[in-house]
């Protein structure tokens, strides 16, 4: 389905990325144009592509596009090894304050381990131990005797991102919130986090359950019974870990979404990296992007059209139908977004 001439259009940068992401955008673009997406792509090149061609995986260009669309689609970039190169992925966050990442982990393969799980984790994308202020102190001799590393959590920060959360919770119609840190032996600074996250989620408690848990026992929790959270509140490295051990209750990296989120600008994406070793094969699995592109609709109120293609996945992977390798199909990434254009519901 085309979009009619008249429809609004929304501008969007779209950055295919290294490695798998210009097989696995290629795909993603195609579902979006069939349900009649309506971005207007400023197409943007990142990633080694970028340093390939001028040296820079940021070129000012694409920073320039996304400060004009405020939105953006995003293939995985591969981060150059040495050469001073800092995180390609954590230089966009800082540059447009995407200070909340939201990846959602809903069970799609049947025969899993888990079968009930939908939860949505939300982690303060800024501060705490990702500010990296790391150094080492020489001791006799060894200049690597002691490693230190400084990190900070602010007030303001930590009610950004809960009013984010709880807003987000109500929004979309989830029932609880868990507040995940661990207060009982980093009073200071996951203490400041939790007792702001519970001073802001009063104004929500007539909507919402809101709970806490130290994340410890929240890693062992999410394995032991895991449809006990509906939204997990956390911070920036607790966040990290805890999204990639969700990700594999629900199979993996390869349906895993996320969107980088901002008051500046919003930038989703698939969780997974550019996956050096199978590039160019077209045998990668584009499920985590066309989630994080239903995302991207979500975010600019087209739910009917993002709810199209999370169904349309549901039923796929259901009826094991025309998916990729790692899923234990045999089609190709080009077929598999055939196979979706095909049967959207
Ligand atoms: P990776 O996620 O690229 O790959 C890990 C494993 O999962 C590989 O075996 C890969 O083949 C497989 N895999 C990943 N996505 C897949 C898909 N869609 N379909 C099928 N199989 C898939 O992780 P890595 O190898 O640690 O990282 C490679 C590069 O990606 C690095 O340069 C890293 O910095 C970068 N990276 C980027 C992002 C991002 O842009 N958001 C995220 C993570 C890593």
């Amino acid at each position: 389905m085309t979009q009619p001439a008249t429809a609004k259009r929304i501008p969007a940068t779209l950055i295919r990325g290294d490695g798998i992401g210009p097989e696995i955008m290629e795909a993603t673009v195609r579902v979006l144009e069939a349900v009649g997406a309506p971005f207007e792509w400023d197409e943007q090149i990142a990633g080694m592509a970028a340093v390939d061609a001028g040296g820079d995986p940021i070129p000012n260009a694409v920073l320039e596009s996304i400060k004009k669309t405020k939105l953006a689609l995003k293939g995985p970039l591969t981060t150059p090894i040495g050469g001073g190169f800092r995180s390609v992925n954590v230089r966009l966050r800082e540059a447009f304050n995407l200070f909340a990442n939201v990846r959602p982990a809903q069970t799609f393969m049947p025969d899993g381990r888990y079968t009930d799980i939908d939860l949505v984790l939300i982690r303060e994308n800024l501060e705490g131990m990702y500010v990296g202020a790391e150094h080492f102190v020489p001791v006799d001799g060894d200049p690597h005797a002691v490693a230190e590393s400084s990190s900070f959590i602010t007030r303001g920060g930590c009610r950004r991102i809960a009013e984010f959360a709880f807003d987000y919770a109500v929004r979309n119609g989830r029932k609880k919130v868990t507040i995940v840190h661990k207060a009982n032996i980093l009073k200071a600074l996951t203490g400041l986090f939790l007792e702001t996250c519970l001073e802001i989620g009063e104004k929500y408690k007539d909507r919402l359950e809101i709970d806490d848990k130290i994340v410890d026992n929240t890693a062992m929790q999410l394995v032991l019974n895991p449809s006990q959270f509906d939204v997990i509140l956390t911070t920036n490295m607790f966040g990290d870990i805890l999204s990639d051990e969700i990700a594999g209750l629900v199979g993996g990296l390869g349906m895993a979404p996320g969107g980088n989120i901002g008051h500046e600008a919003a930038l989703f994406e698939a969780v997974h990296g550019s996956a050096p070793d199978i590039a160019g094969q077209g045998i990668a699995n584009p499920i985590a992007l066309m989630l994080g592109a239903a995302m991207m609709l979500d975010h600019v109120n087209e739910q009917g059209k993002a709810t199209r293609i999370r169904k349309t996945l549901e039923k796929l992977t259901d009826e094991r139908k025309g998916l990729t390798g790692d899923l234990g199909g045999t089609a190709t990434t080009a077929e598999f977004a055939d196979t979706v254009i095909a049967n959207l519901v």
